[in-house]
């Protein structure tokens, strides 16, 4: 637990389930005030609400697209309202969608640039705004993958999207370090959450993803959370434009395990 992080208010992006709903209820076990944004997911949303304010923290579900400018607004202006200021943003919402590239959409492709990387850029926008405005030590937190890093044939634009979002976080990182703003990127492997279910279901495909993972074991949205809570954490404070990869050892090359090569 980290003390300072006590009565700090955060907006978590993509908050219903998966990483964005642990990262929530770590902020609640850490005292934190949370803003959790849902799309469609209003049951989801109020249920991690619940267990926010159960741990100790206080909680609030507001609805809002994460790659419109009116969406991130209202998200600023929940955690003002409601808690009265705002000192950590994380852009998580995310998607994914598989298609060989040569058949996927432009809707397709535009759609996962508007929410994995624009939405990350409106929601660093409006927290750099609001830090700057009220001279404030800011703390941006943005969920990359290990595929800012590893090519991922058929998910070309969701690589594409965390690939900028790893330039995006270190391009602003040096930009706003005079102001006292911390931005940094959080890269999840193979985390046991509602976007995959259905892949790691499977006992085949399990076995083949088990198989790029050193620690042989999937990544569990506590294990995201506890980097998030760091990251966010002033332990962290001479941290600024990294990608913290939290992937049991998958972007490793993993091929090489048992001295191959
Ligand atoms: P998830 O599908 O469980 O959660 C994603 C969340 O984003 C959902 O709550 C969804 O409603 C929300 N969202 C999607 N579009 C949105 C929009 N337009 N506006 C607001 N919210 C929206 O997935 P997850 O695994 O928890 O993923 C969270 C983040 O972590 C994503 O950015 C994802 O790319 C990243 N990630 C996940 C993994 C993994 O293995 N699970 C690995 C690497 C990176």
């Amino acid at each position: 637990m980290y003390q300072d992080l006590e009565h700090k208010v955060a907006v978590i992006t993509g908050g219903s389930k998966g990483i964005g709903a642990a990262i929530a209820k770590r902020f609640g076990r850490e005292k934190m005030a949370v803003v959790i944004n849902y799309n469609s997911d209003a049951a989801g949303a109020q249920e991690v609400v619940t267990q926010v304010k159960a741990a100790g923290g206080q909680a609030l579900a507001i609805q809002a697209d994460v790659a419109t400018e009116a969406g991130i607004q209202a998200l600023v202006t929940a955690a003002v309202t409601h808690f009265s200021d705002l000192d950590v943003w994380i852009n998580n919402a995310g998607m994914e969608n598989q298609a060989p590239t040569h058949e996927l959409t432009l809707k397709d492709w535009q759609r996962v640039l508007d929410v994995n990387l624009t939405g990350t850029f409106l929601g660093a926008k409006a927290a750099i705004n609001y830090f700057l405005e009220h001279k404030k030590t800011g703390n941006i937190i943005n969920m990359s993958s290990v595929h800012e890093q590893i090519p991922w044939p058929t998910f070309a634009h969701y690589a594409a999207s965390k690939g900028g979002t790893k330039l995006f976080t270190e391009s602003i990182a040096m930009e706003y370090a005079k102001d006292h703003i911390r931005v940094n990127a959080i890269g999840p492997g193979a985390i046991e959450t509602p976007i995959n279910a259905q892949k790691f279901a499977e006992e085949k495909q399990l076995q083949e993803t088990l198989a790029m993972i050193p620690a042989k074991r999937l990544g569990q949205p506590e294990d995201v959370a506890a980097a998030a809570a760091w990251l966010a954490s002033k332990e962290s404070s001479y941290v600024t434009g990294i990608t913290l990869f939290v992937d049991g050892g998958m972007t490793l090359y993993p091929a090489f395990q048992g001295g191959k090569g």
